[in-house]
């Protein structure tokens, strides 16, 4: 794995350069305990950079902060009009450092530079230039209630949001947070993922940049137990936005019904992705391939479970293996590369895990299943044919580049299958037959179901599980209602 030839921005030679430290209260501050820990660069295996370490202590000050940010500073009375240009700047700001927001993820997370630099940076920036603009369009209603009062309702911010965010789309995942939250007028204490920080540190120097009152945006890198659990219990916060594993969530959950805090979740899935009779295998075949293996299948919504039509399935399956031939694992820096490492070595050896119970339980190995080279975390692009829908592999979420492929026949046979899950995130439908399309779309149990194409994003649409895939959704016009609290006035007018 080398990087022969790959130049690093100066400036973001510089930032590596530089100490990572806690923004709290607009100020660049070390840990109570003076500790620090080690972010890697996962394509190697080398130390990429020391981070802060927040304790208990660091996010007590953080939210102190931001709770006096929202309760006194000049945040909450800020027009909103002066709250959207804020976040515009700072999505200018962004675009001005693309090109170190996409090599530092690079860098961080091990994916591909292709793909930092045309999803998740461009993603970010566009959500939060559209959440910029529903700062000044959020509203209430007046209501025409009995007798003589005048009632109208206020949306104001909830408060004081906690957000715990993953390491598989590290900015992305803080934008989709940000967003809503600064658009409503919430102050926020962020904690990003141990694996993952340094993309959160650059966005905190650009929200600093862009000058955004002190506290409004706090960024304390750090552990789930030290750092994240004494967020979600702090008495201050209002409410906590987490995106992560499902088991994580539950316990989060329990712990935030303690003061009765808002809650929305972003958890786990085990998504189907259903090719019929009438599918044009030619699209169906690489969008298969790319449900599953874009971000190293490090995705809540992966296609991990890939239904395809009993007649069409050999076919599809050997396709599926031969485009696999084509992925280019490597060192994402690297401009061909289409497939980086796994972010830690933690999570090669649970993928490589359930590869192991796959073959032990007697699914067939047609690709892949190997680490492919001994040094940085990568597990070679994996697919598994002959899955029996009550297999390890056809149930658990693998959050690696592993598919378990399933021929079925009958469709409603199918959508009960695709929805005997605990998850509900997402699905997929390849189909020319559009009342098929929507049938199936209607009927199967998931937050969002793309038909002829997969992995599709925008800022204004919602996105989000359900059963245990979450709580609530993120994006578009319904993320704002996480953000908010509805306050009813009534005014006697006798
Ligand atoms: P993974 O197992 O894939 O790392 P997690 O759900 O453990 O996923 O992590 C997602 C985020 O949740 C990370 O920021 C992590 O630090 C945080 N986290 C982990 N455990 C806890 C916890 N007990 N309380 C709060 N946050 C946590």
């Amino acid at each position: 794995v080398n990087t022969k030839g790959v130049k690093l921005s100066p400036r973001l030679e510089q930032f590596l350069k530089s100490e990572k430290k806690l923004y709290i209260n607009g100020e660049w501050v070390n840990s109570q305990s003076g500790k620090t820990f080690e972010t890697v660069n996962p394509a190697t295996g080398e130390r990429l950079a020391n981070v802060t370490e927040a304790g208990p202590e660091d996010i007590d000050l953080a939210v102190r902060a931001a709770r006096e940010a929202f309760d006194r500073g000049p945040w909450s009375r800020m027009g909103t009009a002066e709250r959207s240009r804020l976040i515009y700047k700072l999505a200018d700001l962004m675009e001005d450092h693309k090109q170190e927001l996409a090599q530092l993820e690079t860098l961080d997370n091990g994916k591909p530079i292709r793909e930092t630099l045309n999803a998740d940076v461009p993603l970010a920036i566009e959500h939060f230039r559209y959440y910029a603009g529903w700062a000044t369009k959020i509203v209430g209603q007046t209501i025409p209630v009995q007798g003589n009062y005048f009632n109208y309702t206020r949306h104001e911010a909830v408060g004081v949001v906690g957000q715990i965010i993953p390491w598989n789309f590290p900015l992305l995942m803080a934008a989709w947070k940000l967003g809503a939250a600064l658009a409503t007028g919430c102050t926020v204490v962020l904690k990003p993922a141990e694996q993952t920080p340094l993309s959160a540190i650059y966005l905190a120097k650009l929200i600093d940049e862009a000058g955004f009152p002190k506290g409004v945006v706090n960024v304390v890198p750090g552990f789930g137990e030290t750092a994240g659990a004494p967020l979600v219990e702090h008495p201050l916060v209002d409410k906590v936005a987490f995106t992560g594993s499902t088991a994580v969530g539950k316990m989060i959950m329990r712990k935030a019904s303690e003061t009765l805090k808002r809650v929305t979740l972003e958890l786990g899935g085990k998504s189907p992705n259903i090719v019929l009779p009438d599918a044009d295998l030619s699209k169906a075949v690489p969008g298969a391939l790319m449900g599953i293996m874009f971000n190293q299948g490090q995705v809540c919504c992966a296609g991990s479970r890939l239904y395809v039509q009993k007649g069409l399935y050999d076919n599809v399956v050997s396709d599926l293996v031969s485009l696999t031939k084509d992925i280019q694992q490597g060192n994402g820096l690297l401009e061909d590369t289409t497939m980086g490492p796994l972010v830690s070595s933690e999570q090669q050896k649970r993928v490589k895990g359930y590869i192991d119970k796959g073959v032990e339980e007697g699914a067939e190995l047609l690709s892949g299943g190997n680490i492919p080279y001994s040094q940085g975390y990568f597990v070679a692009p994996t697919i598994f044919a002959d899955v029996n829908h009550s297999m390890t592999i056809a149930k658990e979420e693998i959050f690696g580049p592993v598919v378990a492929a399933m021929p079925f026949s009958d469709i409603d046979d199918l959508i009960e299958k695709a929805n005997d899950s605990h998850y509900g995130l997402a699905a997929g439908v390849w189909t020319q037959d559009i009342k098929k399309a929507h049938y199936i779309a209607h009927r199967l149990d998931a937050g969002t179901v793309w038909v002829n194409c997969y992995n599709v994003f925008d800022a204004a649409s919602p996105f989000g599980g359900y059963k245990q895939s979450g709580i609530g959704r993120e994006m578009g016009s319904y993320a704002l209602n996480n953000y908010t609290e509805v306050k009813s006035v009534w005014i006697n007018m006798e």
